[in-house]
């Protein structure tokens, strides 16, 4: 009888090939759906660079037969380290190298497609030429939004601009950003230039809007990392502008081996041992995540707003930055902490003397903060940043640092006052409420499994053409 069932297992079971952009905040929440889908008995093939492959946490061990990474070595390319110094670091400038040089990946990993034939291969915004050759070889396709719902209605180009980059992709090289009626109430000024110039600097021939865009629009179904208890609305007006199956993956919070890990480094160390002396929630950890470095004059903002609110902090600069302010550190000693370079974001947000998270309101850091239930204190920088701030705030989660609505400047006034407001002043007691029972919401592993369910139904009654 039990045999019975593995074998009918084992004939529904699916290969699912994933394939995810060359950053930690794309590979982690691939890798956990992996995961997922391998616990149900399905076969993964990872595919990424020997570099982040490296990176990524050990697999339990008895998902080790089930998950097996296949390796290509990014091409070499002009700005770009050597892959062997290639990290989450390698600063902004390069992201447009980064991107070349992961297009050049297109030949090998159709190569192996070829060979290896998935049911399914599920990858992201930067594989915009993975579609047509996923239809090919008859493998059907998925792509996976790391952006929730609501920020994935404000990406997709109108198909207008699909149909032109299907004659003329050469042409491609800015885009305008596609505003519906709402952007006005979520999406500032500011935040729309910033957004703009970015797609100006880009130097692929491809725009970011462009990559989104045709990614999606020639994709078999669209997987969202939300879910529709959060975002009903959202979910509603994706499935009307796109007209194909969506489907909620659920949050896809940390698992244990990114919370414990096994290797206790020297900087986690360190770090916790100057936790480990603050006071339960005392503490607001501050991280603009990977991509987004403030300006000089907005870093001093920043730490003078940090030391005006009186709240312990601890503060991770990216290698680039540099904060220049005579004397901060000695006057914040033992109350603030200042480190630069790559940190455990999890396991610090895991930690209970950390009671707030001052973000640039990336889907990853919400995501891990309010699973949690650390009080978000947004400032967000690019991106759909904005959105997902205007979305949360809009459910009385977190607070926002003012900034001023034209050119998006802020000053030390304003953070120290969203700080306090979040932490300790009265007033903000409903937002600290709020934030903690989004955990219930946002950690919950279980939610997720019931939604891996239906996605694999789905997966499975489409299953490939070949
Ligand atoms: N990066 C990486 N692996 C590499 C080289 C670079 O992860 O082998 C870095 C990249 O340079 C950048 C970050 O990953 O600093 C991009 O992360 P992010 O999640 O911000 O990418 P985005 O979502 O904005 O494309
Ligand atoms: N992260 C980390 N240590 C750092 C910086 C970032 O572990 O020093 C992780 C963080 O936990 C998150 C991801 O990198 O999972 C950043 O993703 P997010 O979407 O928040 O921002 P992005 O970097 O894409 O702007």
């Amino acid at each position: 009888m039990q045999r019975l069932a593995r074998m009918e297992e084992k004939e529904g079971s699916l290969h699912v090939a994933m394939f995810p952009w060359l950053a930690m905040g794309h590979l982690l929440p691939f890798l956990r759906l992996s995961k997922l889908l391998a616990q149900k008995g399905h076969k993964i093939s990872f595919i990424s660079t020997p570099r982040n492959i490296e990176r990524l946490p050990k697999l339990p061990s008895n998902l080790s037969s089930s998950i097996t990474f296949v390796s290509f070595p990014l091409p070499p390319f002009p700005n770009l380290p050597p892959s062997s110094e290639s990290s989450m670091d390698v600063p902004y400038i390069n992201q447009q190298s980064l991107k070349s040089a992961f297009d050049l990946l297109k030949l090998p990993v159709t190569e192996f497609l070829r060979r290896s034939s998935p049911d399914w291969i599920i990858y992201d915004y930067a594989s915009h030429w993975l579609p047509s050759i996923a239809m090919e070889l008859g493998i059907s396709k998925a792509f996976f939004s790391l952006f929730n719902a609501s920020a994935l209605c404000f990406m997709g180009p109108p198909s207008s601009l699909i149909e032109d980059f299907r004659s003329t992709p050469e042409d491609f090289t800015v885009v305008p950003l596609w505003i519906p009626f709402e952007s006005k109430i979520v999406f500032r000024y500011h935040e729309v230039t910033r957004y703009v110039e970015k797609t100006e600097e880009d130097v692929t021939g491809v725009s970011d809007s462009v990559r989104f865009g045709y990614s999606i629009s020639e994709s078999d179904a669209v997987f969202v990392r939300s879910c529709p208890e959060f975002e009903p609305e959202w979910f509603g007006l994706l499935q009307d502008l796109y007209q194909k199956p969506i489907f909620p993956t659920g949050f896809l919070p940390p698992v244990s081996e990114d919370v414990d890990g096994e290797e206790e480094d020297a900087t986690w160390v360190c770090i916790k041992e100057w936790l480990d002396k603050q006071r339960v929630n005392s503490v607001v950890y501050v991280s603009l995540g990977t991509e987004a470095s403030l300006p000089q004059e907005e870093l001093v903002e920043l730490a003078l707003g940090l030391e005006k609110s009186k709240v312990p902090f601890f503060w991770v600069l990216r290698n680039e930055e540099t904060l220049i302010l005579d004397g901060f550190e000695e006057r914040v000693k033992g109350r603030g902490m200042v480190q630069v370079g790559w940190v455990p974001q999890v396991k610090i947000l895991s930690h209970e003397s950390v009671g707030g998270f001052l973000t640039h309101c990336g889907w990853n850091s919400v995501v891990e903060g309010l699973g949690f239930g650390r009080v978000p204190i947004f400032l967000p920088v690019l991106n759909e940043q904005g959105l997902n701030t205007r979305l949360l705030e809009g459910k009385g989660i977190g607070v926002e640092v003012p900034r001023n609505e034209r050119d998006g400047s802020f000053d030390s006034d304003s953070v120290a006052d969203s700080v306090r407001l979040a932490m300790v002043d009265g007033g903000g007691e409903s937002k600290r409420a709020n934030a903690k029972m989004m955990k219930g919401l946002f950690g919950n592993k279980d939610e997720n499994i019931r939604y891996v369910d239906e996605l694999v139904g789905y997966m499975r009654s489409k299953g490939s053409s070949h």
